[in-house]
């Protein structure tokens, strides 16, 4: 996942990105970091930790100039020291450099070990700072040459926002799998962004997204950023950001992700029409299956009830219950409403399952509180493959659907029912016809390690 912004032209940037980055916390919490440029200096503060905990005014303060990019982070299974956040911070023959990357690089370790087999010294397990070696060997004169030829080793999912003293240069690879949009910010300047839902706390005006291929240049010389078509567009764009990544307020593809998920919520109604089962009402998993539960009740005419209430106050910061205490944590997050469900037939909406842990809590809290049947509902396919283009997924062995079916999956989790999206009700309900990366529901690993 992660998250990355760029603010470029504004006497506040720092500020801004912030901000931005306070906006796409759910693309990351387990840390978040800004660099910004003044005179000839760029100035880095990452920390641990949410944004609003990352940036107070001490810490902002710090961060001078009208230029900063910033990223969040997303939790991974290793890498949790300091070194392992970014932006990535280097100084090299050109002068200074700093880099946020959201992706995945799926070459990273053939050209890590290149490298350093040529006597690079790597300062984290990042596959981003093999860009910042790359650029740093290359011979070529201009850093936008030295990008380019960096980025040609470079192979995999990346949106890149690389800044010098004076400069920025953005990049969305040619499969533009992760989402990156550009706008301009009313009291001046530009923002890039991972979701146009940062737009909206930056005072900014959608312009476009960035497209496949594209590299931006923001120079202080010019007004408007320059365009060079970098890698000739194969746009691949990712289903999942539709489903579960992306903020219901984001614009993907000239498509609204809130739209999309009612869509998908209305699919499974239709897909539902001939099961001959009794629902008293509709019941989503709060927050990401809301806007398919809506879509599903619409459809189908049964209520829509709030069955499920989520405590939003169970940060990162809680301590993970001990293995004994595990179902504690669903508990936690989630509580039946029991005078509302007790007795009562109901048809539970999720986004997805991944493991299927979170789904045969869910399953057991509600008919512990009563409930007298649960049918569970799936806004997206059978998750089968683990995703290699930036997505944080356990390996193949964890996720449910690669070891079993969806019978056994629904005894397994204790539903009464259980049904999914196929692939083509999720294409159709994302409604803008596309070649879309699904390598998690079909594995089809479209990028080959040769390019
Ligand atoms: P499961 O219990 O099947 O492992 O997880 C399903 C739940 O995880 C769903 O509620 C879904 O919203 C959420 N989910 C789906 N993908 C991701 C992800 O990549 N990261 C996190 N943290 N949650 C996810
Ligand atoms: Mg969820």
């Amino acid at each position: 996942m992660c998250a990355i912004v760029g603010i470029y032209g504004n006497e506040n940037a720092a500020r801004l990105a912030s901000l931005a980055l306070f906006s796409m916390q759910h693309r990351g919490q387990e840390a978040s970091g800004i660099s910004s440029s003044a005179n000839g200096k760029i100035s880095t503060f990452k920390k641990r930790g949410l944004v609003s905990e990352v940036f107070k005014e001490n810490t902002l303060s710090l961060l001078k100039g009208n230029m900063a990019i910033g990223h969040n982070r997303y939790s991974t299974a290793g890498g949790d020291t300091l070194d392992d956040t970014q932006p990535i911070f280097a100084k090299y023959k050109l002068g200074e450099i700093a880099i946020v990357h959201n992706g995945n690089l799926i070459n990273k370790s053939e050209v890590r070990q290149e490298l350093i087999n040529d006597g690079a010294i790597f300062q984290s397990g990042l596959d981003s700072e093999n860009l910042v070696h790359l650029i740093a060997r290359s011979s070529k004169n201009k850093l936008r040459d030295r990008i380019k030829e960096a980025l040609d080793k470079t192979i995999g999912a990346f949106c890149f926002i690389i800044q010098s003293r004076s400069k920025q240069f953005v990049i969305r690879d040619k499969y533009g799998i992760r989402p990156l949009s550009l706008g301009k910010i009313k009291s001046g300047g530009y923002v890039v962004a991972s979701e146009t839902c940062a737009f909206e706390l930056v005072d900014a005006m959608f312009i476009r997204d960035i497209k496949p291929g594209e590299m931006l240049i923001f120079n202080n010389k010019q007004e408007e950023p320059e365009s060079i078509q970098l890698f000739k567009e194969e746009y691949r764009p990712c289903a999942f950001e539709y489903v579960y990544f992306s903020r219901p307020d984001s614009v993907i593809d000239n498509k609204t992700v809130y739209e999309t998920r009612e869509n998908m919520g209305k699919t499974l109604a239709l897909n539902d029409r001939n099961n001959n089962i009794k629902i008293d009402m509709v019941v989503p998993v709060p927050d990401s299956g809301v806007p398919a539960a809506l879509g599903y009740a619409n459809e189908s005419g049964i209520p829509f009830k709030y069955g499920i209430i989520r405590n939003h106050y169970i940060g990162r910061t809680f301590i993970e219950p001990t293995q004994e205490m595990r179902s504690l944590k669903v508990k936690m997050k989630l509580s039946p409403m029991r005078s509302l469900i007790k007795g009562k037939s109901l048809l539970v909406i999720d986004d997805s399952i991944v493991r299927g842990t979170t789904s045969k809590r869910i399953v057991r809290m509600l008919k512990d509180a009563g409930a007298k049947e649960v049918h569970f509902r799936v806004a997206s396919p059978e998750i089968k493959f683990p995703c290699y283009y930036g997505i944080d997924t356990p390996n193949k062995e964890e996720l449910i659907s690669f070891s079993m079916n969806k019978n056994e999956i629904c005894s397994h989790i204790g539903a009464d029912t259980l049904e999914y999206l196929s692939i083509d009700d999720l294409v159709s309900a994302i409604g803008v016809e596309r070649n879309y990366a699904l390598e998690s529901f079909n594995g089809d690993y479209f990028i080959k390690n040769n390019g």
